[in-house]
């Protein structure tokens, strides 16, 4: 949807129509202005054909129908991955991209292997919302609604900033979407730079680190980006995030078999992980053609390890894996 037309048309129009408007399109979730009874067909007329509400998707359902892999099309031919997973509890988190492909070239990543094509725009991204949303209003009724949404899908959300946080804002505002800042979560291979500037940010967005390994060397094969943006520094600027912020930062680990996942590597994270606000989220990865995962007595060992040397840690239940939508698969694959 275009939301540049669609303010340059409201501008026109009294503040109520442009609440009933935003209400329409980001809290009720219509997919045609023809479900707007409450507007003149002029004004409708002029949104049908500037402002189109329509969203190209195919829908790609877990076997468990749990996870929901969205395969988005956009108006140049770009297309991405988007995730939802409907959790018990009655959350359904949204795994959103920020990139068509990724310039990071993660060694485990299937959408590095895609290489880069483009980066996303604010629209492009909050069009993944919109699509999921409409999905589960129509499947599921007017309750289920997205509770959570992460930037962890296709791309490396701090390499196109500007445009992710101007969604963020979007997601968060009263008069768009009002989701609670605190249920966005921004997950980033650890670009300094981006880390830097998201701690000077006024919302309270949740900050999540793909760590991976415990030592500069591993990393680096594993990220290339670590070179530029080596441990001890992401280190001190997550500390001063935290500083500023007062909030618990997520550290992803990935446990792939023999390469980070040895008794070894587990007291050298717990060497650099003990701290108050640091969480070590323990993932079990998804093969992606190159690695395996770890067993899960790897996994318990590995956790059991961490838990003992005082580090705050969980093992996040892996989803979509049988669709290729659980972390690190998004390569537009089906
Ligand atoms: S893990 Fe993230 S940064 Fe690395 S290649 Fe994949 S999408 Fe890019």
């Amino acid at each position: 949807m275009n939301l540049e037309n669609l303010e340059k048309i409201l501008k026109k129009e009294p503040s109520y129509r442009q609440k009933q408007i935003q209400q329409a399109v980001f809290k009720q979730f219509i997919s045609e202005w023809d479900e707007m009874t409450n507007i003149p067909n002029n004004l409708k007329e002029e949104l049908k054909k500037d402002c189109l509400l329509e969203i190209e998707g195919e829908i790609f359902p877990s076997a468990d129908g749990k996870t929901f892999k969205a395969l988005l099309s956009f108006s140049d031919g770009a297309k991405i991955e988007t995730v939802l997973m409907r959790n018990k509890d009655n959350r359904n988190s949204l795994c959103v991209s920020s990139q068509v492909g990724c310039a990071g070239g993660c060694a485990f990543c299937a959408t590095g292997k895609m290489g880069f094509n483009r980066n996303l725009t604010s629209e492009e991204i909050i069009s993944q919302f919109l699509f999921f949303a409409r999905y589960l209003k129509k499947n599921f009724g007017d309750q289920e609604k997205i509770t959570n949404v992460i930037f962890m899908g296709m791309g490396e959300p701090f390499l196109n900033y500007d445009q992710v946080m101007t969604a963020v804002q979007i997601l968060n505002k009263e008069e768009f979407i009002g989701l609670g800042a605190r249920n966005i979560s921004i997950s980033t291979v650890g670009i300094i730079v981006g880390i830097k500037k998201f701690t000077e940010e006024k919302e309270q967005i949740n900050l999540a680190i793909s760590l991976h390994a415990p030592n500069d060397e591993l990393r680096s094969k594993l990220i290339p980006t670590n070179k530029e943006n080596k441990i001890k520094e992401l280190l001190g600027v997550v500390d001063e995030y935290i500083v500023k912020k007062s909030r618990k930062v997520m550290f992803e680990y990935l446990l792939i078999e023999n390469v980070n996942d040895s008794a070894r590597h587990a007291k050298e994270l717990a060497g650099l992980m003990k701290k108050p606000l640091y969480m070590v989220n323990l993932i079990k990865y998804n093969t992606t053609g190159d690695f395996r995962a770890s067993s899960e007595n790897r996994v318990n060992k590995f956790k059991k390890i961490l838990k003992k040397e005082g580090v705050n840690v969980t093992v996040r239940k892996s989803f979509g894996s049988d669709i290729n939508a659980g972390c690190g698969q998004l390569a537009n694959k089906n």
